[in-house]
């Protein structure tokens, strides 16, 4: 089955923690701290495989974790870092916010995509130590990962998408028109996944060209196979439109160009209208001129661009090449998606959510979102600006909580890297 929708959850790796640890040597009674900070958490990133076309492997494994950041230990050694998790996509996949339905990205170009961060590492002890405190008993948590669903859509690079109802002969146009080998037969469904052919067009003019599977009547609404595959078509800059003249399945020509731009339509009104070249095919097997004619005047009449031809015997393909890339001259390049993801917004912290932690019996460690947005706006050397930030503890409460939990007179209250003794 081909699979070109898929939605995935991706986390990266969380950060070590720091340690705590102290310097131990025979003879040395209390050595320094010297607990090594955490590892940076693993990235998880997408990255273009040109080797593959469709999204088929992710229908089977939906879950993808990035390494996670090792603990620090004693002796400053750092935590080893978490490993990136590279996941490989078709070129031309969008990928989007699962929550907002955003695109974040659209990986046509061959440029890698950090699709969720890996968490910064935390700090171990030794970066703690002052000289009023020489034996800082904590370390800073890893901060975790950035964790998402989001869905993967391919929608394919082509210039020009070929479009028509099955067994019209689009397969069989694909294969003389370039060297792709699609799979052909007489019997309608042959095509089940989108095939793509460079065809050399002049000297150093060529296009890509795409047979868009299946569409049939009613493929918009999600009726038959061709539902799937009119994504493909979305970024065509000309769609070549089959129609078989010959009257040998007793098709009616006018009626199936009439219904498959009905599906294109109902799918998107800016693709049915998106610049058509109309291609009567199996001109060998024509037995009566009248279809075939009478489906002539009627695109003369619409002022569409049209061609007569055979696919099988190849005549009149070498036009159609022509008509194609002179064409698309005048047509903008493919389209590519803009990102429209915007991350969630940081919540403004509040002090509820400042944690309180007690460290060897009169040392209390406050952590927390609020206090690192308030120490980013302060700067704690300047006296003005310090006390505006004790302003701002003793008006969130934050000594109040000091002292509910028992805080004494002379103990030590440690804020990130800033240290002080508590007074009442
Ligand atoms: P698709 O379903 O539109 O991709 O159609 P295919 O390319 O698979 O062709 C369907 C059938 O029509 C096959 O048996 C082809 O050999 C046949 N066919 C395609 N083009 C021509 C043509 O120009 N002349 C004749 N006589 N048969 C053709
Ligand atoms: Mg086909």
């Amino acid at each position: 089955m081909f699979v070109d929708k898929a939605t995935i959850k991706i986390k990266a790796g969380n950060g070590g923690n720091g340690a705590v640890a102290f310097h131990r040597e025979k003879y040395v009674p209390a050595g320094g701290p010297v607990g090594g900070d955490g590892g940076r958490g693993g990235d998880v990133i997408l990255q273009v495989d040109d080797h593959m076309s469709t999204l088929m492997d992710f229908r089977y494994k939906r879950k993808y974790a990035a390494g996670v950041g090792m603990d620090g230990g004693g002796k400053r050694c750092s935590g080893k870092d978490g490993e990136d998790l590279i996941i490989r996509v078709p070129r031309g996949t969008i990928v989007r916010d699962e929550v907002t339905k955003a695109i974040m990205r659209d990986m046509s170009s061959g440029e890698p995509f950090i699709v969720a961060k890996g968490g910064r590492g935390g700090w171990g002890n030794q970066h703690f130590a002052t000289p009023t405190r020489q034996t800082p008993r904590f370390a800073k948590s890893g901060i975790p990962g950035e964790e998402r669903s989001i869905i993967l859509e391919l929608k394919l690079l082509a210039d020009v998408g070929l479009v028509g109802f099955p067994n019209v002969g689009k397969s069989t146009m694909l294969s003389v028109m370039s060297r792709a080998r699609p799979k052909i037969a007489n019997y309608h469904f042959t095509t089940l996944f989108p095939n793509l052919g460079v065809v050399f067009a002049r000297d150093d003019v060529s296009f890509v060209l795409a047979d868009i599977p299946g569409l049939i009547e009613g493929a918009a609404d999600g009726a038959g196979l061709g539902h799937d595959f009119l994504r493909h078509v979305d970024r065509c800059r000309l769609i070549v439109h089959v129609v078989d003249v010959s009257g040998s399945e007793g098709r009616e020509p006018l009626a199936d160009f009439e219904a498959i731009n009905a599906e294109l339509a109902a799918y998107s009104p800016e693709l049915a209208s998106r610049p058509q070249i109309v291609v009567a095919n199996k001109l060998d097997i024509v037995q009566d001129d009248t279809l075939l004619e009478t489906f002539r005047a009627e695109m003369a009449a619409r002022g569409l661009p049209f061609l007569a031809l055979s696919a099988a015997t190849h005549q009149g393909i070498g036009d159609l090449i022509s008509l194609v890339a002179e064409k698309l001259q005048g047509l903008p390049p493919i389209s590519v998606y803009e990102p429209e993801f915007v991350p969630p917004e940081a919540k403004p912290a509040t002090p509820e959510e400042l944690t309180i932690r007690v460290v060897d019996g009169d040392t209390w460690v406050v952590e927390g979102a609020w206090l690192d947005q308030l120490l980013g706006r302060v700067n704690l050397d300047d006296y003005e600006s310090r006390m505006y930030f004790e302003r701002n503890l003793e008006q969130a409460g934050v000594y109040a909580r000091l002292e509910e939990m028992g805080i004494a007179e002379g103990d030590t209250v440690c804020m990130d890297r800033l240290e002080f003794e508590y007074r009442k």
